[in-house]
């Protein structure tokens, strides 16, 4: 890792009636919230009658209007029967269909105006967020989402925009690079299988075990009879996932040729955004109709009812992230997630 790049990493330590210290004395990229924490937390935990703060007299009356409500009311719409949407309908690829990227346009945006968008965006987000919560207290279920796209085509910026909305504890995203050390040593669904997301979580991932029947295809890294076979591979792992309680959505951000020549060249001109750009990124552009019919033919061969893709078209950001916020709240209202009952021990009590 190169000087100056080491990982910085933030513990909460809750410290209502912990005794032990925090485990990072010592190491500067590890710094400690604790003070500001303590015992707050207690005052927004659903389902707190009262609670304590300094003292054992200091007494806070209940809120008008409790936490769990608050959630209930923001998410009401959200968890009934959901809004059919023409959108989602255009987004999907049909399991069985005859797929080609070329049939959709980058530059779609399905007569959206820019602000009403972004206001609706804002609007999802509280959706989107509301039922995060309620998928982690339930913990029975979780939610994947694969993000698919060529180079500088959006994957980072609707990672920020869309999933930045809910609370980071309950979402894991995973950046997948050329495998490296032990994942080489290993079959190619090892390191995603390592992270799928737990009961409660959602995960994202930033590329995937498509790159598999993508840049192994299209450079030529593994013999066509190797990868071919992968697609089974690949719906068969799905299933599994799906019969274990994940949800799978998979997005295509679908960027043409010409912007994304035009995103690559901000990068190299902009110093800010410089670190993104690899040399390589450009022996990939120069493969773009190859991988366009890779993408085609992985898209055709893997979408399912269980399991779908989307293509989002991707030239424009705010359609982009209004159209990947309408999947996300789409795939959490099918999921349908409940506040756990409550516990009978708890009904009445007072805490002093
Ligand atoms: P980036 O997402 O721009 O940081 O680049 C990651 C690079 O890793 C891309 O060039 C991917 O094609 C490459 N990559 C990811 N997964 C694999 C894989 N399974 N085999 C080969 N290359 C991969
Ligand atoms: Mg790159």
């Amino acid at each position: 890792m190169p000087d100056g790049s080491a990982p910085a990493t933030v513990i909460l330590q809750k410290s209502c009636g912990a005794t032990s210290p925090p485990s990072n004395v010592g190491n500067p990229h590890i710094a400690t919230l604790s003070a500001a924490f303590q015992c707050s937390q207690r005052s927004s935990s659903p389902g707190a009658v009262t609670a304590v703060t300094a003292g054992a007299d200091t007494v806070r009356s209940r809120p008008a209007v409790r936490p769990a409500e608050r959630l209930d009311e923001s998410s009401r719409s959200a968890t009934v029967a959901p809004m059919p949407d023409n959108v989602l309908t255009r987004l999907r690829v049909k399991p069985g269909s005859n797929f080609s990227v070329k049939r959709r346009n980058p530059d779609e945006r399905f007569g959206w105006d820019k602000d009403a968008a972004k206001a609706e965006l804002a609007q999802l987000h509280v959706r989107i967020d509301a039922l995060q919560q309620r998928l982690a207290a339930q913990r029975t279920h979780s939610l994947l989402v694969v993000l698919q796209a060529m180079d500088a085509c959006g994957k980072d910026g609707t990672i920020r925009s869309v999933f930045g909305a809910m609370n980071p504890a309950g979402v894991k995203v995973h950046s997948f690079k050329a495998p490296a050390g032990s994942e080489t040593d290993h079959d190619f669904l090892w390191r995603v299988h390592n992270v799928v997301p737990a009961r409660g979580e959602i995960a994202v991932w930033n590329r995937s075990h498509y790159e598999d029947v993508l840049v192994v295809r299209v450079k030529g890294l593994l013999p066509k009879h190797q990868w071919e076979r992968r697609y089974r591979h690949i719906r068969e792992f799905e299933r599994l996932l799906v019969d274990e309680g994940t949800r799978i959505a998979k997005i295509n951000l679908n960027v043409s040729f010409v912007e994304q020549g035009l995103r690559l060249q901000d990068r190299i001109d902009d110093p800010r955004e410089r670190w993104k750009f690899r040399i390589g990124d450009l022996d990939d552009r120069k493969l773009w109709p190859e991988y366009m019919k890779a993408y085609d033919q992985a898209i055709c061969e893997t979408s399912t009812e269980h399991s779908p893709w989307y293509v989002v078209p991707g030239n424009r950001k705010w359609v982009r992230n209004l159209a990947v916020a309408k999947i996300l709240l789409h795939e959490l209202q099918q999921l349908d997630p409940q506040l756990p009952p409550d516990d009978p021990a708890i009904a009445g009590l007072h805490v002093v």
